[in-house]
């Protein structure tokens, strides 16, 4: 067996593994490079795998940079099936399509006011593209083996970490080989806790806070302090939020504080039709998430849920005391922008981020203590209070991870580390290396890996 890392080593990002086993190919993950526009830059390069021998594509969980360059596989001709779990496949759809949207809206901006190298600038796929390889996805149970073929089953096991989210395991020959996609924490907010695992033959792990402590959680006492204090200034508080997971855990801390009465007399909103439309298929997924039905209609009470554009545009207008969630996550586009256009710079309004924020986007802008934020193509003057809460992290951190490992009965023949930051994923090796003595290397790019 064969195992060679196209993307997320090195980097949290552009995940993508290819395992070769006799005549079997499979892919799991497919994700876009984000952030740094080097790693941007990797998404047009051609990916040296050929797509006629490729025969499966499996999926961890519906974050863009684990299925973002699924449509570019399926424009450069891959016709076959990728596997997700139920959850997975219906916020895949919502996420493909928005992306593809947001590709095709850059190309024509770029065209519009030609500053890309490109004449004339070209999406990176379109939302057709999007369609077909929603056309593609086929959907399973967690913790039930399917075959493959006549050597090869896999399994979906929970791993905690967003709805649907699941460690893909396969039997290869009897040789089990696990791939935790992203692995949450050890008492998400929402969600199940990840399930361990026996016994393993080879462990792809990642290791986005490899050498991280989490902080314990006190996110209700922080939100709230933060809404007192701008409502007692008569501002807005704006959270700019991710669609998927981050926006159901504010919902569902609004919630308990509203239950409590503790929430001052304003609206609250979600303005983000990806939001709304992943808030839906939250709810309709009982069986992946721990909301009970007083949970589910608790925050359905709490907060308008608004798509439709005209309703978002007299939201913006209204510059009455109000708690916003809106998309981009990390400020990068989306309506939040059309809220900070308002609200940025005027010192009774409030923006409190609520999740990470890559190198170069504008919400790293605003931790960074910035005085302007470009948008819109202009420069506006950072007035509004920033302030963050960092205890949200859906990833688990270097404890829980060994906490995940260490369940496993016997070491593996080999721990491959991935997905992180080069000093995060080194820092786990040590970590590993010392408290385990397992047998474990930090995954290379375009590496090959032999697994035996
Ligand atoms: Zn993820």
């Amino acid at each position: 067996m064969k195992l060679t890392f196209f993307g997320g080593a090195g980097t949290v990002t552009g995940s993508k593994a290819l395992l070769e086993s006799d005549f079997t190919k499979i892919l799991i993950d497919c994700g876009l490079f984000q952030g740094l526009k080097e790693l941007r830059r990797k998404n047009w390069d051609k990916l040296p795998i050929d797509l006629d021998e490729l025969n499966l594509v499996i999926l961890t969980h519906a974050h863009l940079d684990h299925i973002g360059y699924l449509p570019v596989l399926v424009k450069n001709g891959y016709t076959k099936n990728i596997y997700c779990t139920k959850a997975t496949e219906d916020l895949a759809k919502i996420i493909l399509l928005d992306s593809a949207k947001i590709q095709e809206e850059d190309a024509k901006r770029a065209n519009k006011y030609s500053y890309s190298n490109h004449k004339p600038a070209f999406p990176l796929y379109t939302i057709n593209d999007a369609k077909k390889t929603i056309n593609q996805l086929k959907s399973f149970e967690l913790n039930t083996w399917y075959p493959i073929n006549i050597d090869i089953q896999f399994k979906f096991l929970n791993s905690g970490h967003i709805l649907g989210s699941a460690f893909v395991l396969l039997n290869i020959k009897g040789k089990i080989i696990v791939f935790s996609g992203d692995i949450g924490r050890k008492k998400p907010i929402l969600l199940p806790r990840y399930k361990y695992i026996d016994k393993a033959d080879y462990v792809v792990i990642e290791s986005t806070y490899g050498n991280r402590l989490h902080k314990k959680r006190k996110i209700t006492a922080q939100l709230l302090r933060y809404i007192k204090l701008t409502y007692s200034k008569g501002g807005i508080l704006i959270i700019p939020s991710f669609s998927v997971e981050r926006a159901q855990e504010i919902i569902y801390f609004l919630s308990l504080l509203k239950r409590e009465h503790k929430l001052p007399q304003i609206p609250i909103y979600l303005d983000s039709p990806m939001g709304v439309n992943a808030t839906e298929v939250y709810f309709k997924y009982t069986n992946y998430h721990t909301l009970t039905e007083e949970d589910i209609n608790s925050m359905i009470n709490t907060v308008h849920l608004i798509s439709d554009v005209t309703t978002s545009k007299s939201i913006v207008n209204d510059l009455n005391p109000k708690i916003v969630i809106a998309g981009s996550g990390m400020i990068t586009g989306g309506r939040v922008l059309h809220y900070l256009d308002k609200l940025i710079s005027d010192k009774k309004n409030s923006i409190l981020i609520v999740g990470y924020q890559a190198e170069g986007t504008r919400g790293r802008s605003l931790l960074s203590g910035d005085s302007e934020l470009k948008f819109f193509g202009k420069y506006h003057p950072i007035k509004a209070e920033v302030f963050k809460i960092n205890e949200f992290s859906g990833h688990a951190d270097q404890s829980e991870l060994l906490d995940w490992l260490q369940h496993f009965k016997e070491a593996p023949n080999l721990t491959i580390i991935n997905h992180g930051e080069p000093h995060q994923s080194q820092a786990l090796k040590v970590k590993i290396k010392t408290a385990l003595g397992w047998k474990c290397t930090v995954a290379k790019m375009n590496n090959e890996y032999y697994l035996n």
